[in-house]
């Protein structure tokens, strides 16, 4: 066995690169462990909100983003009424190659150990059964006081601790997104149709991220003629006022497509272990904020296992918070992914988003 660590995280993005990135700045023994390779990239549409935006920010890590625009405006489309526009304050969109390593190197910086290429196949349980480190695909083993999972929606360490989903979604997206230069977007620009949505989002280096979106039966159907055709036929029947920003624009790269997956809550901790981001709470990605909830659970995390007070008391605590800022964004995307809306009713789903957001950026504001 190597040296013994305090802390061990599973998986190196947003969610486990914060979580590591700040308990190493509370001086904790943290190593990282991560199975692709550093600075590779991953699934999103890069929207960042207020919230995520505001801690990226004290922690020093909002210049970093390179390349990444701020966007200034929202705006929203829905069919042939007349676009509706939103100020914000600064938003932005970094392609994922760039925030989860600027996350992983302010780990790296903070004084934590960080391994790419490295996967994690099972749990070490000490003669309690409390979770005492992990065992790795070439054999190897590390131990910790504590084992964190933030491994994904399909985390080895959730299946390995059994953790029950507590709470499921029915709804789901599927998607698919390009980039594009040259598109002359200024802001978020969002539509929606009856059963469908799409966006575009300026996003590093002058890329434009433009998606799609409607339900996975749809999207089946639709795809039976190719991603291209099923991409165009969707975004000229939900977006016929962005097609025509896309007209000078190119793509940059190839498509990509997200079949779509039921969102869930999973208990989030247990003697030994703990789950963080999409490995303990996944919702669909229609709100556009998973990065956002990763980067708030980061914190909650840290703050339960550096504060004062037995373990578990703490614990349970980073999961009741988790659950009650959740709860409300969860109801509402469960509500705009089901796609059964009329173009009235998502105006008033959205406007339930926006409330939640409001909430989440006034507790990190306290
Ligand atoms: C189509 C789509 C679009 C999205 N768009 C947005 C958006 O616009 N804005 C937004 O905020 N969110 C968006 N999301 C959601 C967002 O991508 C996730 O919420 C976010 O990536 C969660 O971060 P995470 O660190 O928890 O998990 P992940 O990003 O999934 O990272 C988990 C990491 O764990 C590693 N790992 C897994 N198993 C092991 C193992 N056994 N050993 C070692 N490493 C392991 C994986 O390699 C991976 O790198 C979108 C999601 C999808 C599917």
């Amino acid at each position: 066995m190597s040296a013994p660590y305090d802390v061990l995280v599973v998986g190196g993005r947003v969610a486990g690169a914060s979580t590591a990135m700040l308990l190493a700045r509370a001086g904790a023994r943290v190593a990282l462990l991560e199975r692709s390779a550093y600075g590779s990239d991953t699934v999103s549409t890069h929207g960042l909100m207020r919230a995520g935006v505001m801690q990226l920010s004290r922690w020093g890590l909002l210049d970093r983003l390179t390349g990444t625009p701020p966007i200034l405006r929202t705006t929203f489309h829905y069919r042939d009424r007349e676009p509706e526009q939103v100020a914000i304050r600064a938003l932005y969109a970094p392609r994922r190659q760039l925030l989860d390593r600027v996350l992983v190197d302010a780990a790296a910086e903070a004084g934590a150990e960080i391994r790419h290429g490295v996967a994690v196949t099972s749990l070490l349980r000490d003669e309690s059964g409390r979770v005492a480190g992990v065992r790795m695909r070439d054999g190897s083993e590390l131990t910790a006081g504590i084992t964190i999972g933030a491994d994904g929606i399909r985390s080895t360490v959730a299946s390995a601790t059994g953790a029950p989903v507590v709470r499921r979604s029915r709804s789901r997206s599927a998607v698919l997104y390009r980039y594009y230069a040259g598109v002359q977007a200024a802001g978020y620009e969002w539509a929606y149709a009856p059963g469908g949505a799409a966006g575009l989002l300026p996003t590093t280096d002058g890329a434009t991220c433009v998606f799609v979106a409607t339900t996975p039966t749809r999207m089946r159907s639709l795809r039976r003629d190719g991603a291209e055709q099923a991409f165009a036929t969707l975004l000229a029947d939900m977006a016929p006022s962005l097609t025509d920003l896309l007209i000078p624009a190119t793509p940059v790269d190839r498509m990509h497509g997200w079949a779509g997956a039921a969102g869930f809550f999973r208990q989030a901790w247990g003697p030994g272990w703990a789950l963080v981001g999409d490995a303990g709470y996944y919702k669909d990605p229609i709100t556009t904020h998973g990065m956002t909830d990763a980067l708030r659970d980061a914190e909650l995390l840290s703050d339960a296992l550096t504060g004062p007070g037995p373990e578990s008391a703490a614990l349970a605590k980073y999961q009741a918070t988790r659950d009650e800022l959740s709860s409300a964004l969860f109801e509402v995307t469960e509500s705009v992914a089901s796609y059964t809306w009329t173009l009235d009713e998502v105006r008033v789903l959205l406007r339930k988003v926006s409330s939640a957001m409001k909430a989440e950026v006034t507790q990190f504001s306290l």
